[in-house]
């Protein structure tokens, strides 16, 4: 019996094999063909995430090669991570022996690494991912970010990153000693940071003093080292962020009218930063569901506060992501708003690339600013709100500050400018003292 059954399962076509039902060759081979089990739970996790068949079928596609050379010993166990199958990608299709072999390079190659990976752990084919020093304390205090503090992922990677020197820095063996964490020691490591002129010395020092506030959480008394741990001073970084002028807004904006599917999107998101207010990370994750184009409302997900908030969009913004997403946005899998128009394609825009797109707006336009960042276009917001003389608490909500305190900082800088240059300061105001940073 048990012969037959097995040859009936070789002849059956797997839900991964499935997909190339045009193909027979190739649909056999990845029902039958190596680690035909790996392909089976790639298909199914995909399908249970949504995606549609097409991309199915590119990734299980690109994924058979991976599955094929790894059989044939042709990748090694230790390139079996994610930089390692991302080198194999793009080097494989070159010089493809497998059978049915393909020679054109595909984006899903690529894309369909982080979904393979895992499954290959799982099934003990590649290496479990080394575990970082410090990874239980990092991890809790990550915990306590978001929960406690309600921080986004963006602001939470960055403390972790300007956290984990400081504890190697302090604990070089990799046990998380507290008792290591003394003021001295701690003065003493910032001190060598600030002698470096090391950029991070800031976000370290900011990193250290909220992990300390995190230990005393936890029981651990830190008083005397959060005493001690007199940071050096930190500077404003808003003197570079001053507002732009409506003729340099204009300017800005020039240079992305045309119909370019990639100006057509940095346009509507340009708009988003500068006319609604939005941040970065907010801008990555939008989603094609968040915009109501009818009504002009956008859905802003989960941003620093954690909270979702519908926000009216002015009409030059509305138009904008409207014509963005029906002549210029790719047909892809991916549910983000605004996608990468270059390898791997089937990705959300990631904030570096906002910044990026930032940017080259700038340079295109020839705009000589101090800074060229995503964020002076929500600073110039808040300011020409301010210049309205809008109040407070109005621009506190359309910039989503929890306090005023924030707006007030936020706006200080150009405050002073203003003042002196456009109007005087409404009386009603005066009390309020601009927040130092
Ligand atoms: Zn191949």
């Amino acid at each position: 019996m048990v012969p037959v059954l097995l040859a009936v399962q070789c002849c059956a076509m797997s839900r991964a094999g499935s997909y190339f039902s045009r193909r027979r060759g190739l649909a056999e081979f990845i029902s039958a063909g190596p680690l035909a089990s790996v392909l089976e739970e790639l298909t199914r996790r995909l399908e249970e995430k949504g995606y549609c068949p097409s991309t199915i079928q590119g990734y299980v596609r690109a994924a058979r090669h991976v599955t094929y050379s790894i059989e044939r010993r042709q990748l090694a166990r230790r390139d079996r991570t994610l930089p390692g199958l991302r080198r194999f990608a793009r080097t494989h299709c070159a010089s493809c022996r497998c059978p049915h072999r393909e020679t054109a390079a595909s984006a899903n190659f690529y894309s369909c690494t982080p979904h393979l990976l895992p499954i290959l752990i799982r099934a003990g084919l590649a290496p479990e991912p080394r575990r970082t020093p410090f990874a239980d304390e990092l991890a809790a205090y990550d915990k306590y970010m978001a929960e406690v503090k309600g921080l986004s992922e963006e602001t939470r990677a960055i403390q972790r990153r300007a956290l984990a020197p400081v504890l190697r820095a302090l604990m070089p063996r990799g046990r998380f000693d507290p008792a290591r964490m003394t003021g001295v020691a701690l003065q003493s490591h910032v001190s060598t940071l600030a002698g470096t002129r090391s950029p991070h010395t800031v976000h370290r020092t900011v990193a250290i003093r909220d992990f300390l506030r995190f230990l005393q959480t936890r029981g651990i008394d830190t008083t005397k080292a959060l005493a001690m741990l007199k940071g050096p001073k930190v500077v404003s970084p808003l003197s570079s962020r001053k507002a732009l002028t409506m003729p340099q807004m204009r300017a800005l904006l020039a240079p992305l009218m045309c119909r370019e599917p990639l100006a057509m999107r940095d346009l509507a998101i340009v708009l988003l930063l500068g006319q609604v207010g939005l941040r970065r990370a907010d801008v990555t994750r939008l989603t094609i569901h968040d915009f109501n184009g009818r009504a002009g409302i956008l859905r802003v997900q989960r941003s620093k506060s954690r909270r979702a908030f519908e926000l009216p969009v002015p009409d030059e913004t509305r138009e904008a992501i409207l014509r963005y997403v029906r002549h210029g946005r790719p047909s892809v899998a991916t549910p983000a708003l605004f996608v990468a128009h270059a390898f791997p394609y089937d990705a959300g825009i990631t904030t570096s690339a906002v910044s990026g797109l930032v940017a080259r707006a700038f340079r295109r336009s020839g705009i000589e600013h101090l800074s060229n960042g995503a964020h002076v276009l929500r600073h110039t917001l808040a300011t020409h709100l301010v210049a309205a003389k809008q109040p407070l608490k109005a621009i506190a909500d359309v910039m989503r500050h929890r306090a005023i305190d924030t707006t007030v900082r936020y706006t200080r800088v150009d405050l002073d400018r203003l003042r002196a240059a456009v109007c005087p300061w409404p009386e009603e105001t005066t009390d309020v003292q601009p927040g130092t940073t």
